[in-house]
């Protein structure tokens, strides 16, 4: 492994820190990857995002500071891309990454056919956190109303729109995760060395599992509807909109009772200042 800097500006103090970084991610996401990583690789730190060369620019999504380059075992960072806190952190980003190589080299041949939820979803999963902040909860309206994309319409590439790409992170993982708690991740990873030629990971997770991918897919979905919790979040984390609305509407129920109550009282006495007019005129009545 080398960390090299590309270009000026990244200094060897930085390139030292990362240095003593890769291992420890490393160590974190290698686990259920057996015999990689197989060939050396690269940890190419860029200054800032005008550093970096155009041919590498469209690699890099908005708002995240690093991406790996598949078949050419590299791991770029950006560092004034670079958060404090996770996901987007240098270690966060640098498990993300190293995933991602490290199921390019795993897979070997079968590595053009590694679905991208595969990709996205064990990167995430592997390396403790989620993707452009991407939640689990952001799935439940589109869960509930039949809007999530299938997993084999994500196999080949994300949706351009960043709120599509953001669900499409979040469902990665989520799956990913509830795969894992199912089959446990050695299954998960095991399936990408025996992707068949025919269904690809499909065919291979099938293979190894015993069990149809599409059936896990489908229990999942119910899961993420009734069962992770996601529903109740939902809802306590819109609790003070709710009584806030709720308030409002008490507020407006006691202002129309006490106009009521004033409007009663002004007839009152309107009545009463009627009938002592009415009883005077009658005492002076001739
Ligand atoms: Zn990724």
């Amino acid at each position: 492994m080398r960390v090299v800097a590309a270009g000026a500006g990244v200094s060897a103090v930085r390139l030292a820190a990362i240095e003593r970084l890769v291992p420890k991610a490393l160590a974190k996401v290698r686990g259920p990857f057996e015999g990689v990583p197989s060939r050396p690789f690269d940890v190419v730190v860029h200054r800032s995002l005008d550093a970096l060369p155009e041919a590498l620019r469209s690699e890099l999504h908005p708002g995240t500071p690093g991406f790996a380059m598949l078949g050419r075992d590299e791991v770029h960072l950006v560092l004034d891309e670079v958060q404090l806190r996770p996901p987007h952190d240098l270690t966060t980003v640098l498990a993300h990454e190293l995933v991602h190589l490290l199921i390019d080299q795993y897979a070997g041949e079968f590595a053009p056919t590694v679905p991208r939820w595969v990709h996205e979803g064990l990167a995430q999963h592997l390396s403790g956190e989620t993707y452009l902040g991407a939640r689990e909860d952001d799935l439940l309206y589109p869960a509930a109303v039949g809007r999530l994309s299938r997993f084999r319409d994500l196999a080949r590439a994300f949706p351009d729109d960043e709120a599509g790409r953001l669900v499409a992170y979040a469902q990665s993982e989520s799956f990913v995760s509830f795969l894992v708690r199912k089959v446990g991740v050695d299954v998960v990873v095991e399936a990408i060395r025996r992707s068949t030629e025919l269904d690809g990971y499909v065919g291979g997770f099938a293979l190894r599992a015993g069990t149809p991918l599409g059936w896990f897919e489908d229990e999942w979905l119910l899961w993420v509807r009734d069962e992770s919790g996601a529903r109740w979040r939902f809802f306590f984390q819109n609790c003070f909109s709710y009584s806030m609305i709720g308030g409002l509407v008490l507020l407006a129920l006691a202002l129309i009772r006490r106009l009521e109550r004033d409007d009663r009282a002004r007839r009152k006495l309107l009545r009463e200042e009627q009938d002592l007019e009415q009883a005077e005129s009658e005492d002076t009545a001739p």
